[in-house]
Parts: C-alpha cells; sequence; structure tokens
C-alpha cells in the first residue's frame, strides 16, 4: 500500500469515518502489523479504557450433540441413532452449571445440535426451569440463532413466533452463534443444511425485535476467501446499523481442524491478530470487540492490542475441544498474559442486552 493510500486510510479512521469493504480489503492486503494495531487501538480507545480489559468466566453447556445439518467443518455432531450421541437431562446440566459456579462463572452459554426431535417448546421448558433454579445468580444464552432457526422450522413456528415462546420462558438472550462466515457461497461448500443468509437475519432481527439481546460471531480459518470474511463484515455492519446497534459484541475466534471431514490446518496467530484489527475498525458501530481465549489460549490477549477490548475465561466447550481446542483453568496464567499484553483485567459482570431502540 502507498504511503498516500495509509495516509488517506488513516485520517478517516481517526475521524470516525466508517471504512468502505474496499479499504479493510487495502488495509488488510497491505498494511503492516504495527500499523493495524495502532489503528485499531486508536478505534478501541474511543469506547474503552486504554491498557484495560474486562474479562467474564464462562461455560458452554453442550445438551446434546445429536444433529442433522452435517456441517463439514464439524468434529462434535453424531447423527440421530449413530453411536455416541446424548441428550443431558435436567440434573446433568445443572451439575454443569454447579461446575461453572465453582469456578467463580457467572454466564452459561446452551450450544446444541439441530436435534430432529426437540421442539421450541421442549427449549422453552428446560430454559424455564433453569431460571426457577437460579434466580438471577448467573446469565444465559439459551441459544445460537442456528438453533433457534432450526428449532422454529421443526416446530412450524415463525420466527416471530418463535422469540415470543422464548421470551414467555425468561429467556433474555440468543446470541449469534453458528454463524461461522455469513456468506452464501461459503455456506453452500460447507454447511448447505444449515440456513440461507438472509434467513439468519431474518431470525436475528425478529430475536431483537421481541426485546431479547444477541450477539455477534465469526470464525475464521476454513478456506474462505477474503471476499467471504468481507461480506460477513459487511453483513453485520449493516445488520447493526438497521437494528438500532443492538448487536452487543462481536467475538472471533478460529476453525480447529481436527476430528472432522473438512481438515485442513490452523491459521496463524498473526492472521487471527490481523483480522481481528480490521474487525474492530470495520466495525465501528459495535461497542465490544472480543477474543477468543477459548481457540488462542493465551496468544489471544495480543488481540487487546489489536482491537479487542474483553474476553471470555471459558470452563468448556465440547464443539471446540472435540476439534482440537485446549482449555486452560489456570486462570491466573491467562490473566497475566493480559497485564503482560499492557492491559489490566478487569472481572466484569455479564452484559445486560441492549435496550431496543437505544442509539
Ligand atoms: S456445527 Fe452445529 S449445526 Fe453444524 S453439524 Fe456441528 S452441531 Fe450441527
Amino acid at each position: 500500500m502507498s504511503d498516500t493510500a495509509i495516509a488517506r486510510l488513516r485520517d478517516k479512521i481517526l475521524d470516525g469515518s466508517p471504512i468502505s469493504t474496499d479499504d479493510a480489503a487495502l488495509l488488510y492486503m497491505s498494511a503492516d502489523d504495527l500499523t493495524l494495531s495502532e489503528l485499531s487501538t486508536q478505534v478501541r480507545n474511543r469506547l474503552h479504557p486504554a491498557n484495560q480489559s474486562t474479562y467474564i468466566v464462562m461455560a458452554i453447556v453442550n445438551y446434546t450433540n445429536i444433529c442433522v445439518a452435517k456441517c463439514d467443518y464439524c468434529a462434535f455432531y453424531r447423527l440421530p441413532h449413530q453411536a455416541g450421541g446424548y441428550l443431558l437431562s435436567f440434573d446433568e446440566v445443572c451439575a454443569r452449571i454447579d461446575d461453572l459456579v465453582g469456578y467463580g462463572g457467572k454466564l452459561v452459554s446452551f450450544n446444541g445440535g439441530f436435534h430432529p426431535k426437540l421442539k421450541l417448546t421442549d427449549y422453552a421448558e428446560l430454559f424455564s426451569k433453569i431460571h426457577h433454579r437460579y434466580n438471577d445468580s448467573l446469565s444465559f444464552f439459551e441459544m445460537t440463532v442456528a438453533e433457534f432457526m432450526f428449532s422454529c422450522k421443526l416446530s412450524k413456528l415463525s420466527y416471530e413466533e418463535g422469540a415470543q415462546l422464548l421470551l414467555a420462558a425468561g429467556t433474555r438472550w440468543v446470541t449469534g452463534g453458528g454463524a461461522e462466515i455469513l456468506d452464501d457461497a461459503f455456506r453452500k461448500r460447507h454447511s448447505p443444511g444449515k440456513y440461507s443468509v438472509d434467513d439468519y437475519f431474518k431470525a436475528q432481527r425478529a430475536i431483537l425485535d421481541a426485546g431479547m439481546g444477541s450477539t455477534a460471531t465469526m470464525v475464521i480459518g476454513f478456506d474462505e476467501t477474503l471476499e467471504e470474511r468481507l461480506n460477513h463484515l459487511q453483513r453485520l455492519r449493516d445488520f447493526q446499523e438497521s437494528t438500532d446497534r443492538r448487536l452487543t459484541s462481536f467475538l472471533c475466534w478460529t476453525y480447529k481442524p481436527w476430528n472432522n471431514e473438512l481438515g485442513g490446518g490452523e491459521i496463524s496467530n498473526r492472521e487471527y491478530l490481523r483480522w481481528l484489527a480490521i474487525s474492530r475498525i470495520y466495525l465501528h458501530n459495535f461497542t465490544h470487540v472480543r477474543t477468543s481465549v477459548l481457540t488462542k489460549n493465551e496468544a489471544a490477549l495480543d488481540g487487546l492490542n489489536f482491537g479487542a477490548n474483553d474476553f471470555d475465561l471459558p470452563t468448556e466447550d465440547e464443539v471446540t475441544q472435540k476439534a482440537g481446542a485446549t482449555i486452560s483453568l489456570e486462570f491466573a496464567k491467562i490473566l497475566d498474559a493480559a497485564r503482560r499484553a499492557g492491559h489490566e483485567p478487569i472481572l466484569r459482570n455479564p452484559f445486560t442486552p441492549s435496550p431496543r431502540f437505544e442509539v
């Protein structure tokens, strides 16, 4: 990239103006690491205190691995009647939650498969019992958008009806998980049975319009092209603008290539950090950008110098562990990595869903 092109983009970013998708491609292809770190930090520090980061201890409870979607990048699922499939009982789910409480955790994220027999009323009943048992002592991300879509279809409910049903059961969050790369060409190659991108955003909108919270996620490092990654960011940014900025955060993690059909390799830490920086700069309308300890371990904390301001300390997630992720419960060591990166880590409470119509 020429010095003039860098100077033009630097002015635009420091000005607070959104950069275009072409600008993002240019930056990603040509800017050096130091420039990406500096510019993403400038954007980050407009929204958050410099040299400080926040974190939360959380668990991803995988209540079932039975799934009919057959995504080729997934090491977690079992088809119905295949050996090794499971559906946790209420008591087993609670035991997992109690483990998290033992670690001082405050956030439980549920994530399972497209189970062909679980209607939305089954989920609502489970969530309602969980709320009753734990009251307000914990926060719950109760489904991913992808699971919500599947279960609505299975239950013959519109997304609006489904969202109302969950809301009545006390659900406050349905997160943006299951997004991977929001580009239809990517989805056709790897998960043709999952959803179309337009449909994904229809479901997200119904969730937000019902008054629940949601988030944005992305997974990189499959075989996606730069164009497909940029399409993902563009769709997210446009959607965020059209919903009065109600998606609370953006989290990007990395594909783990073991024990699945797709295989391949892992992207480098450097590539992850560079993409995090591009995401922070491009997604000017997102408040929180989160770095992934789940898939990058201590190296994720370098992300605090590439635009991220927040991270999880996960205690379990079978989906990524089956594909090769290693979870460390040595929290003190991980927090020291944040300090070494120059950011004092502050334990936070769970976010609250962004109110409707907040600008
Ligand atoms: S990624 Fe999710 S939807 Fe796809 S096969 Fe795995 S569990 Fe099923």
